[in-house]
């Protein structure tokens, strides 16, 4: 825990600490998974799944990555601009006012419309270029990519054009999580077929990819020439069937410091709308500097716990923007009672351990009724990160 750690004098108290040795052990685990034959791309889109983009990329690729997927241009352009010289694939096709910049920065984009695909051969030709894409593929999500039936037409639509190439074809589950599940083997099957479809008529597939995390995790049958793997790098798990098959190591903690410890009288009401009261003496309440404009999302309000000295204490009043409070009872007649008073200063756990005890993005996750996906994503939005 970096609780004496001399930082920037514009530091707020309160930061996301990013652990790279484990997603470096992470990364080094799905390598040995995903085998030799077959390719790794990581996902690190959303700045990385709020972790930091630049920094688990460079971690990454010394761990084993062959190549990285973004959500957006300004996304790929941020780790181009950074150094990162390894194939980007933005994971959706950009608007069509983006081709050139796609081509500046040897950016590859999804796609799947003709339009696209030949304002984006122009661009590359224009800059005496060829412009590598993946051919995106809907076989039953219903988000993006060419619909099955119209695959091969469109690849006759665009290929002649000396600026473009297939770099991939690749599609995306919906149900990849859920054991034995019809849809997913609907959707592997559908995507088959049109891999077949393009290699009967002659056409290029390049790399060929379906694989996210728990594809990666429970279906080796379908990896083909990549696999593309997000949630699973930063120790987290998609689904409670992954988690018995793979050890993974969380990456994120998240943590502020005590700004003020004070003890109300009986009654007093805490936060706005004054929605939890001082129940009875010697009560502390303290103040952390983050609030839900830093990803603790206000549905958590008077709902959560959080780790001070290795103990659980319970958050009370409505998180507020940038701050949120909590009850110190030295007196509870819980069994994980804190053993002494905060102090101004203290180190204050919202996610990751202290102790022996742990708050996981998991127990977040459940009590927001989410995943923990968006957990993570949202604390990446405005807190400092420090990488240890
Ligand atoms: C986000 C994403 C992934 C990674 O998914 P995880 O579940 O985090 O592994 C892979 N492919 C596509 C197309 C995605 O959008």
């Amino acid at each position: 825990m970096e609780r004496d750690r001399v930082r920037s004098p514009e530091s707020r108290w309160a930061w996301v600490e990013v652990d790279l040795a484990a997603l470096r052990r992470n990364t080094a685990a799905f390598r040995r998974l995903i085998g030799r034959g077959t390719q790794m791309m990581c996902v690190v889109k959303a700045d990385a799944y709020g972790h930091g983009a630049v920094a688990c990329a460079k971690t990454m690729r010394a761990a084993g990555a062959d190549q990285f997927a973004v959500a957006t241009v300004a996304e790929g352009v941020a780790l181009r601009e950074a150094g990162i010289e390894w194939p980007i694939l933005i994971l959706s096709e950009p608007p069509v006012d983006c081709v050139r910049t796609l081509v500046e920065h040897d950016l590859m984009p999804s796609v799947y419309t003709a339009d696209f695909a030949l304002a984006l051969g122009e661009a590359a030709a224009s800059a005496g270029r060829v412009a590598r894409y993946h051919l995106a593929l809907d076989t039953g999500m219903t988000r993006i990519g060419v619909r099955r039936g119209d695959v091969v037409e469109l690849r006759r639509t665009i290929d002649f054009h000396r600026g473009l190439e297939c770099a991939g074809t690749f599609t995306h589950f919906a149900t990849a999580d859920v054991p034995d599940d019809w849809d997913f083997a609907l959707q592997l099957n559908r995507f088959r077929e049109s891999v077949e479809a393009l290699r009967g008529a002659g056409l290029e597939t390049g790399l060929v990819h379906c694989d996210n995390t728990p594809g990666t995790v429970m279906h080796p049958e379908c990896r083909f020439d990549m696999c593309r793997v997000g949630i699973g790098l930063y120790g987290l798990h998609p689904a409670d069937v992954t988690r018995v098959r793979l050890e993974l190591e969380p990456v994120m903690s998240v943590r502020g410091r005590v700004t003020r410890a004070v003890y109300p009288s009986v009654g007093d009401g805490v936060g706005y709308g004054l929605t939890w009261r001082v129940p009875k003496q010697n009560i502390q309440v303290a103040t952390v500097p983050i609030g839900y404009a830093d990803g603790l999302a206000r549905e958590l309000s008077n709902n959560m716990d959080v780790l001070v000295d290795g103990c659980r204490c319970r958050q009370v009043g409505n998180i507020c923007m940038d701050q949120f409070m909590f009850a110190v009872d030295v007196n509870s007649a819980r069994s994980y009672r804190p053993s002494r008073p905060v102090e101004y200063g203290d180190v204050v756990t919202l996610i990751g351990s202290d102790g022996d005890e742990r708050i996981t993005a998991d127990e977040m996750a459940r009590l927001r009724n989410t995943i923990n996906y968006e957990v993570v994503c949202d604390f990446g939005m405005r807190l400092e990160k420090i990488y240890t």
